[in-house]
């Protein structure tokens, strides 16, 4: 979507820190991080939120959680553990709608989440 900040980030138009992709997702460091590991997992497809996925998206939110676990190896987080959140709505949070996982790490979570 051409006024979307994240399709900006997948095609290039606005710099991120790339720190995973593949044909399907694209992983980048958060601007404003929250832990001392905080990557953005997004399709690089325009999904709205987890809500605005269907059926046919089934591989590709597989491919997203893949991704995660991924971003979490190469982190050096997978051993002592980490979060995967992603917020669906204003009331949950979400400011950006185009669909994204947070990965988070390096710290000690708190739960429930605020
Ligand atoms: P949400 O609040 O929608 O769950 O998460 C959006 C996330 O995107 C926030 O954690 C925010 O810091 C991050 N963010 C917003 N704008 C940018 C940007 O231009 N670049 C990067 N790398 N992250 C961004
Ligand atoms: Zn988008």
């Amino acid at each position: 979507m051409s006024d979307c900040l994240f399709c900006k980030i997948v095609s290039g138009e606005i710099p991120a820190k790339v720190v995973y992709e593949d044909e399907h997702c694209l992983g980048f460091d958060d601007i404003n991080p929250q832990a001392p590991v905080h990557v953005l997992v997004i399709p690089r497809k325009h999904v709205v939120s987890l809500s605005d996925a269907d059926a046919a998206d089934a591989e590709l939110l597989g491919r997203l959680c893949l991704a995660c676990a991924a971003v979490a190896a190469q982190k050096g987080i997978a051993e002592d553990g980490y979060r995967v959140v992603t917020n669906k709505g204003e009331k949950a949070g979400q400011s950006v709608f185009h669909l994204h996982l947070h990965v988070l790490g390096g710290r000690r979570m708190a739960w429930p989440p605020g």
